[in-house]
């Protein structure tokens, strides 16, 4: 299997899984696609339904790792990937009410879906820089969830030095402590003064420094690696063959931010899944619902909700939808998004919007309906989720159809959020085992202002600590 990017052409030069999995975005500023989608048929579906997650997300990962990594190595990693999490099905599927399912994706070390890609990831990280002798350095920039699970994944893997900016005082009390306790000497925590786009643009400004990437070896482990895609596939294939498929349809409700994750059950839409409907939920940072109700994609500002990990104005993974609806043309999709960038509005011919709307469905929900449908989905089916999947679950619930089981992705624990649950249902959400003694630990983390010279200083320093 070889990878071409949203902006350029399959050559015979293209990069196969592992170079891609290290490298995160192409040279062009393009994200890379699979060379085609490859096909399970429905007697193989059949054939997987009697396996465990490991064994099942091992079978679908390696469909897009032919050539560089086999089935049995990876066997290896996602049975150790997925073994500390709290609950035997990994992913299991919770009934909230008739045909309307929470498929939890929380039940990994930092309590949001994030764990299900990232333990891959850390561990494939590992195994292609051992094989080429290599040791790199990943530096990224989170409001919250994405740097935990980073964190979490690559501790004590001495292969990676591992950097993240949080906007210091920003961050939820639980999401700081997740990250600033890991005390494995690769890992280094950086408290930025500003808030999240601080942060942000001065790791691209780390990665737009030639001379600095090169020698500290960077990379990145965001949304746009495809590897985490790919790692997301096999969860939506096995919540559609406990409900049935291939002999049945199934739809998902998934809340977004950066598309990823919706992206992924689109991907095994395409390679064969019958998924009906497909079901966007956003917070008020609507771009995404706004676009398809009106093919209006027009960035606005930012602004917090009940629901940070979906406070996104720019869903970065869409670019590869939009690759597939422009029919694969890697001229028309570059244009796009360089227009993008210069005037905040998405100029999506009208043809490649309706087939959009084709598949897709959105919605949005308010705090204040956020808040109103958790304390329902409580008292009535005695269901407690956290915000996102509470935005998930409700837009599920509004686009089911009779007979179709809708499955809504719960991508965080309740206890991740215990303000805003709180003050919904008047719970107290417990943290599980894992973390109770949470706020007992030892933090370590260096506060280091906002200059970009500083912080690249560290960075080196941290990658020399050897
Ligand atoms: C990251 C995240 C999302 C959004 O997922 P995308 O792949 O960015 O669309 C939703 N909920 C939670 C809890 C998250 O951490």
């Amino acid at each position: 299997m070889r990878y071409r990017s949203t902006r350029g052409e399959l050559t015979a030069h293209s990069p196969n899984f592992s170079d891609i999995l290290l490298a995160g975005l192409a040279d062009d500023g393009g994200l890379y696609m699979p060379e085609f989608w490859p096909q399970i048929s429905p007697q193989t579906l059949r054939d997987w339904r009697r396996l465990s997650y490991p064994d099942l997300a091992a079978e679908v990962i390696s469909l897009f790792t032919a050539g560089s990594i086999d089935l049995a190595t990876l066997r290896t990693m996602t049975h150790d990937a997925y073994k500390h999490f709290d609950h035997a099905a990994v992913a299991p599927l919770s009934e909230v009410e008739q045909d309307l399912y929470a498929l939890e994706l929380f039940h990994g070390p930092t309590l949001a879906f994030k764990d299900m890609a990232m333990q891959m990831l850390g561990r494939l990280f590992d195994h292609v820089l051992t094989e080429r002798n290599q040791n790199v350095t990943i530096v990224g920039a989170t409001s919250g969830d994405t740097g935990s699970a980073a964190i979490e994944a690559c501790r004590g893997r001495e292969r990676l030095s591992v950097v993240i900016l949080h906007p210091k005082g920003r961050t939820s009390e639980v999401q700081r402590r997740q990250m600033t306790s890991v005390l494995d000497d690769n890992i280094l925590n950086i408290a930025v003064d500003g808030d999240f786009d601080t942060c942000q643009d001065i790791v691209k400004a780390m990665f737009a420094d030639k001379a600095f990437r090169d020698d500290v070896s960077l990379s990145a482990v965001n949304s746009i690696n495809w590897a985490r895609i790919a790692a997301q596939i096999p969860y939506y294939i096995r919540a559609a063959l406990a409900l049935g498929a291939p002999d049945r349809e199934v739809s998902f409700s998934v809340p977004t931010g950066n598309f990823g994750n919706v992206l992924a059950a689109w991907a095994a839409k395409q390679m064969g899944l019958p998924i009906k409907r497909l079901c966007i939920g956003s917070n008020r940072n609507d771009i995404l619902t706004r676009f398809l109700v009106d093919n209006d994609m027009s960035v606005r500002k930012v602004e917090p909700s009940l629901s940070p990990s979906m406070d996104i104005q720019v869903s970065s993974n869409f670019e590869r939808l939009l690759f597939e609806l422009l029919d694969q043309d890697p001229v028309r999709c570059a244009t796009i998004m360089k227009d993008f960038r210069q005037t905040g509005r998405m100029a999506v011919p009208q043809d490649a919007w309706m087939r959009m709307k084709e598949s897709f469905d959105g919605m949005t929900l308010s705090d204040e309906q956020t808040s109103a449908a958790m304390r329902k989905f409580y008292a009535e089916s005695l269901y407690l989720a956290d915000p996102h999947s509470t935005i998930g679950l409700a837009v599920g619930k509004e686009f089911k159809e009779p007979g179709i089981p809708m499955v809504a992705a719960a991508t965080a624990h309740p206890a991740k959020f215990p303000d805003a649950v709180k003050a919904a249902t008047g719970l107290d959400p417990k943290l599980p085992p894992h973390l109770a003694d949470l706020f007992e630990r030892e933090e370590r983390f260096d506060s280091l202002g906002n200059e970009l010279a500083t912080i690249q200083q560290a960075v080196r320093d941290h990658m020399k600590r050897k």
